[in-house]
């Protein structure tokens, strides 16, 4: 039976995650290691906690002493870390919880994965840090060859922790892997993120807050075809590589305003600009190519079943999102 940590797995594509390793491989064991800030709910997993295979753990990955301890009583195989301080906004107002959760808790997992010697450590990263491409060059897509350039202190401290787990590889010979994701999203999504809060504001006939004229551009995928993915480079992906995953679905953050908004028959005058985020990242474009031939990936949603299938989901599950607060 393989022990597989996943951190983080209270929060949004964690809990997805779990849920996916839990229902799917009944030979292991999969323990839900998360600090529960604000971002996480663990009523998005009420219908796997009583799975025999699934145990949670509350706790910090940049509390050295308890996670060494954890690593000593548990004796993973696998360990894939979500576990992050994932909005950026907040990461522009306060940048240091951001240095501690992103860089120092890799840095332990790192640490305890070496001391324990594991089989694979996965490192869940994002596109975010290769920066941005021009809105008018549609040819451009970040390769897993593009230089790291982040622009925000959240795509900072992602970049800083890819560079800490490439150089364990490298000088410890630490098994790793690397994931570079676009944007996701699909059910147990915060609503403080740009499609729960257009959904969410839209159904309260609330205004919706667009930043700068809305032109950015945003590669999304569904965040199931993200956990295959991540299932796909845990069991296949080579050591030492890094995987891009995307679904080319580039919108406009105004266009997926506007999905949303026609799909709940809400009026366009809901729509509200603001002052653009400093330092606002025009375009983000993932090539999966590598993924796709070498280990045979396919994204299965396109964004528009998915988004209509993801707004029924928020719909249905109120419960889930009304109460909690922003
Ligand atoms: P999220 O904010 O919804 O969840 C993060 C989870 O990590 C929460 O449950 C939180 O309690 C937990 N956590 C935070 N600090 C912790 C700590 N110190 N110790 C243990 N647990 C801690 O984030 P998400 O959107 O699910 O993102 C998960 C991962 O995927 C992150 O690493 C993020 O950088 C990456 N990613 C996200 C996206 C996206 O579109 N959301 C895209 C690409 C990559």
């Amino acid at each position: 039976m393989k022990k597989i940590l996943i951190t983080g797995g209270a929060g949004f594509i964690g809990s997805n995650f779990v849920r996916h390793m839990v229902k799917k491989y009944k030979d292991y064991m999969i323990v839900n290691l998360d600090k529960l800030t604000y971002a996480a709910n663990l009523n998005s997993l009420n219908d796997i906690v009583n799975y025999p295979n699934y145990k949670f753990v509350e706790g910090d990955i940049a509390d050295r002493e308890f996670i060494f301890n954890l690593f000593e009583e548990e004796k993973f195989n696998i360990i894939v870390n979500f576990a992050a301080e994932s909005h950026v906004d907040r990461s522009v107002e306060d940048p240091g919880i951001f240095i501690t959760t992103n860089v120092v808790g890799t840095q332990v997992l790192l640490d305890a994965s070496k001391e324990y010697e594991v089989e694979r450590y996965h490192q869940v990263s994002t596109d975010e840090v290769y920066g941005d491409l021009p809105l008018d060059r549609s040819d451009l897509f970040f390769t897993e060859d593009t230089p790291l350039n982040p622009s925000s202190p959240y795509s900072a401290s992602k970049a800083s922790a890819d560079f800490l787990v490439s150089a364990y590889n490298r000088t410890f010979g630490l098994p790793t892997t690397i994931s570079r994701c676009s944007n996701n999203y699909g059910p147990y999504h915060f609503p403080e993120k740009l499609i729960p809060l257009i959904i969410s504001r839209a159904s309260k006939n609330q205004f919706i807050p667009v930043y700068g004229d809305g032109q950015n551009i945003r590669d999304w995928l569904h965040v199931y075809d993200h956990c295959s993915a991540i299932d796909l480079i845990i069991h296949k992906g080579k050591v030492g590589e890094v995987y891009n995953i995307g679904g080319h679905n580039e919108k406009t953050n105004i266009e997926v305003v506007k999905t949303i908004l026609k799909d709940l028959n809400k009026p366009e005058s809901l729509i509200m600009y603001v002052k653009d985020r400093p330092g606002h990242d025009l375009r983000y474009a993932i090539d999966a190519s590598k993924l796709e031939n070498e280990l045979g990936w396919k994204a299965e949603y396109n964004f528009e079943t998915g988004i209509e299938q993801t707004i029924k989901w928020y719909l249905d599950n109120k419960d889930w999102w009304q109460n909690i607060k922003l």
